[in-house]
């Protein structure tokens, strides 16, 4: 199933004449194209997205340019909230994502102040850990096997937009026709400088490296989601997170990097040194770092135009704070699929700018924009009163209502 013979489109000529139609045949000539929905990339968003297409009879086109199953630079703990939206899609998913050989489910977190306040907290939705090559294969197999597609396993190079969509053009020389695009190649896929010419900027982004650490390394990180806010990172941290083998994925995220900062070395010096803050004790396997920039999220910040949708990474949903983004990815597949669907049968609604940003980015941002908000204020106390972020810490050690707080964010 790996996509249509080459060279299905790419009659520029012909596209034109289609799209010269008037307004009100436009339903009936769009139709015309390849596709009804292309998705790039198949990450959780992209998965999301073609998951919640089930049922709807459409013609989709899944673009991914990794053979799946691949790495992925990832924490590999997948919040309450992604859970929650793919039980509501498919009652049952997220059980059978915790069985997944390196998933282990978990209720429990440790927070480490920069001065060496703790506390434990406690989720009142559990979440999942498991190693996101396993966890990725899994999602889009299954919403493959919900949702008819077709799979077209090479890069997205350009795009051509089109009166009614747009024209896909991969690495591999094919190109095809979509009357909308969701956009969900990542942090580092094209489609949001292709759309929006918009680049991420410096200070748009954070940056995270993660490598494991063998079973037995101990510390808060063998039994619960725990994060340390070194002085030396902040704004950022360090986490341990386990994995059902009792190896731990270990990572340092940072705002930015300061002049001559190393994130390897600063997390392979700090696993190294004993310290009595429940860090765990071992040699991080230098064979598995990978790294990557992580794009903030900012309540309001447009993501979709005319004919498309940016999901997940793409869109720049990361948690400012924790750094988090696969609970963002999978509530914005969801919600992209259900706007992207209603812009096809209601005219009007991906002609103008202001149609999907209603239809998407408004219950988008209603639902992730508070907490973006809550996150930049908690970076911004990090980084100008780390002092104030201890003492939130060690007062949380003593107040449920804090730790509550906390552990919804
Ligand atoms: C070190 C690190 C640790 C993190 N830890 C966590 C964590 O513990 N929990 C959490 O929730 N989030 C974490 N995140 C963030 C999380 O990884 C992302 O937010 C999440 O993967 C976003 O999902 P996505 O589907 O939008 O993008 P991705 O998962 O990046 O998927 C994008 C897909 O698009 C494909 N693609 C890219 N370019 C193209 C192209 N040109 N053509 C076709 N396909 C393309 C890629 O191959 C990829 O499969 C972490 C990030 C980093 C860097």
């Amino acid at each position: 199933m790996n996509g249509l013979p080459v060279g299905m489109f790419g009659r520029k000529g012909h596209l034109a004449s289609q799209h010269r139609a008037p307004n009100h045949l436009c339903y009936v000539e769009m139709g015309a194209a390849d596709f009804d929905i292309a998705i790039v990339g198949g990450g959780p968003a992209g998965a999301t997205c073609l998951l919640a297409l089930a049922g709807s009879g459409l013609r989709v086109l899944v673009v991914e340019k990794a053979v799946f199953p691949r790495p992925k630079a990832c924490g590999d703990a997948v919040p309450g909230l992604a859970l929650r939206v793919w039980e509501g899609l498919a009652p049952g998913l997220p059980a059978r994502l915790a069985q997944l050989p390196s998933a282990r489910s978990l209720a429990d977190g440790y927070v480490c102040g920069p001065f060496g306040g703790r506390c434990r907290v406690q989720f009142v939705h559990p979440g999942l850990v498991v190693r996101r090559a396993e966890l990725d294969a899994a999602l889009l197999a299954y919403a493959q096997a919900q949702t008819p597609c077709t799979l077209a396993t090479a890069a997205l190079k350009s795009l051509e937009p089109l009166p009614d969509g747009f024209a896909l053009h991969l690495a591999d020389g094919r190109s095809f026709t979509t009357r909308r695009l969701a956009a969900a190649d990542g942090a580092t896929g094209p489609c949001r400088k292709l759309l929006t010419g918009l680049a991420w900027q410096a200070a748009e982004v954070s940056l995270a490296v993660r490598t494991y650490l063998p079973a037995g390394a101990g510390g808060a990180g063998a039994d619960a989601l725990a994060l340390w806010f070194d002085k030396a990172l902040l704004p950022g941290y360090l986490w341990a997170f386990p994995l059902a083998d009792g190896t731990q994925n270990v990572g340092a995220g940072v705002l930015r990097l300061r002049p001559g900062q190393n994130l390897k070395q600063a997390l392979a010096q700090w696993t190294a040194r004993p310290a009595d803050d429940e860090r765990p004790q071992a040699e991080p396997d230098a064979s598995a770092w990978l790294g990557q920039k992580l794009p903030l999220g900012l309540a309001g910040r447009s993501i979709s135009g005319p004919g498309y949708c940016l999901l997940g990474d793409a869109g720049g949903l990361v948690a400012p704070a924790t750094g988090d983004g696969i609970g963002q990815a999978a509530l914005s597949g969801q919600l992209a699929a259900q706007a992207l669907v209603a812009s096809l049968r209601q005219r009007g609604l991906a002609e103008t700018p202001q149609g999907l940003a209603q239809a998407y980015d408004a219950p988008l941002y209603r639902r992730l924009g508070p907490s973006f908000t809550a996150q930049r204020r908690m970076v911004a106390l990090g980084r100008h009163a780390p002092w104030l972020l201890e003492g939130i810490i060690r007062l949380a050690s003593r107040s449920e209502a804090l730790r509550q707080r906390l552990a919804s964010l």
